[in-house]
């Protein structure tokens, strides 16, 4: 006898985080996690520094980090909820909401946890057809059925790097029931241009089923703290606010957090740095479109690169790490045929540019 696991649960293919290592251990350059290639803030590593020690629980509401991330986007801190990455937020979006024999719709080529946070509370994945990579909302439509509890899509969105327009994000939403929860996750948010906008927080403000999520895992450099928010309606925070971890982010973290904030020039530049060298690696890739190699267009930090021709993506993936560069692979989410790469410094950015051509000329 043996505890047994839900079925539901053994369903689950673990979460494959970014590797930062080859397979003989060496350690190698991660251009596999879309971390910030800058770093942190200088200011939000001293507020990190001087937070209270660890003995004492932090602030179980998060209530400055609320308030000043209410204040910076004009939203109300009464409805925002902070979590531990804003994983823990996407896996309580479905806990709260879906359920075994409810039905939870994510695009082909969506974020991986989507499917976990859907399995793991014994919903059923519904994948709807990608858009040439991207959301398409007209297969998303097509899928609702009665059983449709939570929709997911990350906009711009992991690992493609596509982005859905306002308009269509808005055309998504108006044919959506009112009890079918459609979360935004806005992971990648930051790295639109200024004005660029889907227009998520002005949905999750006017409806009831729109949850918004964000993170500073990304342009804010801190995944290492593990902070995420949501915002949306005072119920679907309720809901969130009643199975979250009491205590789920931590003292220095929501310190850091809150300075990270106060420093938008740490993040214009990060922002124009990825802007600039994302441009000069696009420019890169097309420049050997004759070998098979294409971008998908990217709204990201990090460039979703297609294997077409005699160089595959695998051998490609071997060749960079063999001179000391980690990128994503991720045949398990259904692209074999292509690598993720972060937007690293612009030495990291040519050198692997040069990699690739290297090994396109040489392949056949
Ligand atoms: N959503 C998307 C689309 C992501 O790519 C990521 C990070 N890989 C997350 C959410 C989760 O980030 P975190 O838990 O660090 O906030």
């Amino acid at each position: 006898m043996k505890p047994e696991m839900k079925p539901w649960i053994a369903a689950i293919h673990a979460y494959v985080p970014g590797t930062s290592h080859a397979a003989d251990g060496r350690a190698l350059v991660k251009l596999s996690a879309n971390e910030n290639p800058l770093g942190t803030s200088e200011k939000a590593l001293a507020a990190r520094a001087a937070a209270p020690g660890p003995a004492e629980y932090p602030d179980p509401g998060s209530t400055e980090l609320r308030e000043a991330l209410a204040a910076l986007h004009g939203l109300d801190p009464a409805r925002l909820v902070c979590g531990t990455g804003s994983d823990e937020l996407l896996n309580l979006a479905a806990q709260a909401f879906a359920g075994p024999g409810d039905e939870v719709i994510h695009v082909r080529y969506g974020f991986a946890v989507y499917d976990i946070a859907a399995r793991r509370c014994g919903a059923t994945v519904v994948v709807a057809p990608d858009a040439d990579f991207g959301t398409g909302v007209d297969a998303l439509l097509g899928c609702l059925t009665e059983r449709t509890r939570v929709i997911f899509i990350a906009n711009p969105n992991n690992p493609t790097g596509t982005y859905l327009s306002r308009a269509e994000l808005e055309r998504l939403h108006a044919g959506l029931p009112g009890h079918v929860l459609l979360v935004i996750d806005q992971a990648y948010a930051d790295y639109l241009a200024p004005g660029e906008d889907d227009g998520g927080f002005a949905l999750a403000a006017a409806h009831g089923n729109v949850l918004v999520t964000r993170t500073f895992s990304k342009i804010y450099g801190l995944a290492g703290e593990r902070i995420g928010w949501a915002t949306g309606a005072p119920d679907l925070i309720g809901a969130l606010n009643r199975i979250r971890g009491p205590f789920n982010v931590t003292v220095s973290g929501q310190r850091a957090a809150v300075a990270a904030l106060a420093d938008q020039a740490f993040i214009e530049a990060s922002r124009e740095h990825n802007r600039a060298e994302r441009a000069r690696f696009v420019e890169a890739i097309a420049a050997l479109g004759n070998h098979g190699l294409r971008a998908v267009p990217s709204e990201t930090n990090f460039v979703l690169v297609l294997f077409e021709g005699a160089l595959a993506a695998e051998r490609a993936l071997e060749g960079l790490a063999a001179r000391g560069y980690a990128v994503r692979h991720l045949p398990g989410q259904g692209l074999p045929q292509a690598l993720r790469i972060t937007v690293g410094t612009r030495a990291q950015m040519d050198e692997v540019a040069a990699a690739l051509r290297e090994m396109a000329e040489a392949a056949r």
